[in-house]
C-alpha cells in the first residue's frame, strides 16, 4: 500500500521492533474493541520486521525478569519508568503476550518464550499484526518527520507517508547492524525535543589488557566489583570471560552500564577499575593450607606449578605473575608467607584498570535518548508536540541485563498504543 496517494493514516509507527509492534496491536486492540475502524502503518526500514528482537537473549528472547526492583531501570529522570511500568506493569504485558500466542515461562528469575525461540516470538507479532489488518512497509527507511496540520514522513526513494498521530519507535543506537541508527534523536532534535547523547549499555568492557590479552578466550566465575575512584559502584556475581582487549560475559555486561554512565565522548570522567573475587574467605582457608602444603610437596618444583589444578593453568599464571615479583623459575621451597598473603589478596581482588566500554556496535542497549521529561508520564504523549508520541530504547530509558528492556519495550508500547486509541476514538466520537 503506498500513501503517496495522499491518503492519511490513522496510526503511523516508525519502526518494527519489539515496542513499534506491540504499540500498533495495543492500539488496534483498542480500536477493535470500541468499534472503531483504523488504518495502521509501521514503516520498517529492515526487510523485515522484528530483526532484534530475533537477536536477543542469543537467539532465545529473555522478555522479562521476575524481579522488578525499579533499580534495574535507568533514566536521567529516575521516577519515570517507574510511573510508567506501574501503569502496565509485567502482569499485563505476560496477559499481552499470552493473547497474541506468546506464552511464557521462567529460568531462574529470567522469563522466556516456552519454546526457547525468539523466531517463535517473531512470529506471533507477524500473525498478530495480520490479523488486525496492520499494514507493514518493509524497506522502508525515513529521513524526515514534519509536523503541519498532519504528520508528514519521508522515506528514502521518495516515498512519503501522512498520519493523524505519529509513534517513534525506532529504537537507540547500538548495533546498527539491526537497523538501529539513532535516527529518531535526529528526528526528535529537530521537532524541538531534547536528547541525552547515546551511550553504550550492555556491552564489553576495555581494560588495560596486558593481562586479559594472554587469557583471551578463558572464562571463571567470580564475584565482580566495579570501583569509581575506589567506591564500589556495582557488583555482580557470574561469568567473566577475559579478551584482547578487556572483559566481557555476563557479569560484566551487568556492570558495564556504570562505565557507560561515566563516560563522556568515550573517555571516562572519573579512574573505574574492575576486582574479581575468585575465591571467597571460605574457599581461599583451604587454598591458604594448600599452598603450605605444596611448599613441603611440591618444593624442588618451579613457581609456576604453584597453582596447578586450583586454577585453570594459564589464570593460575598470571595470578602469579600479578602478586609475585620475580622469576616464576625459582623453586617452590623459596615461597614466603608473604608471597602467600600477596597470592590470596589477588585472589580476593584481582584489579583490572577499566579504560571504557566497547563501542555502541556492540552493547546491547542505548543509555540516553530522548528527555522522558518532554513526555507525558500518563500517555507518552510529547508535551511539546501534540499527536506524537515515543516508545521502546528512543526514549532515556535503559534496563539491565535480563529482559529488562524487552519489558520496558513492551510496557511502553502499550501504553502508548492505549494512549493514542483513547485519543483517536475520543476525537472520532467528536466528529
Ligand atoms: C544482540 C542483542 C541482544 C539483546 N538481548 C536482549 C534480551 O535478551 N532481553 C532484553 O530485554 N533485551 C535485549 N536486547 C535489547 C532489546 O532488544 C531492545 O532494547 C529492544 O528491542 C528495544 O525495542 P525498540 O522497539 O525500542 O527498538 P528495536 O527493537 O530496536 O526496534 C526499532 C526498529 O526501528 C527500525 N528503524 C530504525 N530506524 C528507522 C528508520 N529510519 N526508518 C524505519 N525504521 C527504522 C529498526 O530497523 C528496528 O526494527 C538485546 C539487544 C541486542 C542488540
Amino acid at each position: 500500500m503506498s500513501h503517496e496517494d495522499g491518503r492519511i493514516c490513522d496510526l503511523l509507527v516508525i519502526g518494527g521492533g519489539a515496542s513499534g509492534m506491540t504499540c500498533a496491536i495495543a492500539f488496534a486492540r483498542e480500536c477493535k474493541e470500541t468499534g472503531v475502524s483504523a488504518d495502521i502503518v509501521i514503516l520498517e526500514k529492515n526487510d523485515r520486521i522484528g530483526k532484534k528482537v530475533l537477536a536477543t537473549g542469543n537467539g532465545r528472547c529473555n522478555l522479562g525478569n521476575l524481579d522488578m526492583e525499579m533499580s534495574h531501570f535507568h533514566s536521567h529522570r529516575r521516577d519515570f519508568p517507574k510511573s510508567v511500568l506501574s501503569k502496565i506493569p509485567q502482569q499485563e504485558t505476560l496477559s499481552f503476550l499470552s493473547e497474541i500466542g506468546i506464552v511464557t515461562v521462567s529460568e531462574g528469575k529470567k522469563l522466556f518464550p516456552m519454546s526457547k525461540t525468539s523466531s517463535s516470538v517473531v512470529d506471533a507479532y507477524r500473525y498478530a499484526l495480520d490479523e488486525y489488518g496492520i499494514t507493514v512497509v518493509p524497506d522502508a527507511e525515513v529521513t524526515a518527520v514534519r509536523k503541519e496540520n498532519v504528520f508528514t514522513v519521508m522515506c528514502t526513494g521518495g516515498k512519503c507517508f501522512s498520519a493523524r498521530k505519529l509513534v517513534i519507535a525506532s529504537g537507540g543506537a547500538c548495533a546498527p547492524i539491526l537497523g538501529t541508527t539513532g535516527d529518531g534523536y535526529r528526528w526528535l532534535s529537530e521537532l524541538g525535543h531534547r536528547v541525552y547523547a547515546p551511550k553504550p549499555s550492555i556491552v564489553q568492557l576495555v581494560t588495560d589488557n596486558h593481562v586479559t590479552k594472554a587469557l583471551a578466550g578463558l572464562k571463571l566465575d567470580a564475584d565482580l566489583s566495579l570501583l569509581a575512584d575506589g567506591i564500589v559502584v556495582a557488583n555482580h556475581y557470574g561469568e567473566v570471560l577475559f579478551t584482547s582487549f578487556g572483559l566481557s560475559g555476563p557479569a560484566v555486561f551487568q556492570v558495564s552500564g556504570e562505565v557507560g554512565r561515566r563516560t563522556k565522548k568515550g573517555r571516562l570522567s572519573i579512574p573505574m577499575k574492575v576486582s574479581l573475587r575468585i575465591f571467597d574467605e571460605s574457599q581461599l582457608l583451604s587454598v591458604h593450607e594448600e599452598l603450605l602444603k605444596r611448599k613441603e610437596s611440591m618444593a624442588d618444583r618451579p613457581m609456576e606449578q604453584l597453582l596447578l589444578s586450583i586454577l585453570p593453568a594459564k589464570i593460575g599464571l598470571q595470578i602469579l605473575k600479578s602478586s609475585l615479583e620475580r622469576p616464576l623459575s625459582v623453586p617452590i621451597s623459596t615461597l614466603t608467607d608473604s608471597d602467600i598473603r600477596k597470592i590470596e589478596n589477588t585472589m580476593r581482588a584481582w584489579d583490572f584498570e577499566v579504560i571504557g566500554t566497547q563501542s555502541l556496535e556492540y552493547a546491547q542497549t542505548t543509555i540516553g535518548g530522548a528527555d522522558c521529561e518532554e513526555f507525558s508520564e500518563e500517555t507518552l504523549e510529547s508535551l511539546r508536540i501534540p499527536g506524537l508520541y515515543c516508545c521502546g530504547e528512543v526514549l532515556d530509558v535503559d534496563g539491565d541485563c535480563g529482559g529488562y528492556n524487552l519489558q520496558w519495550a513492551f510496557s511502553s508500547g502499550i501504553l502508548v498504543g492505549r494512549s493514542v486509541a483513547d485519543a483517536f476514538t475520543r476525537e472520532k466520537g467528536k466528529n
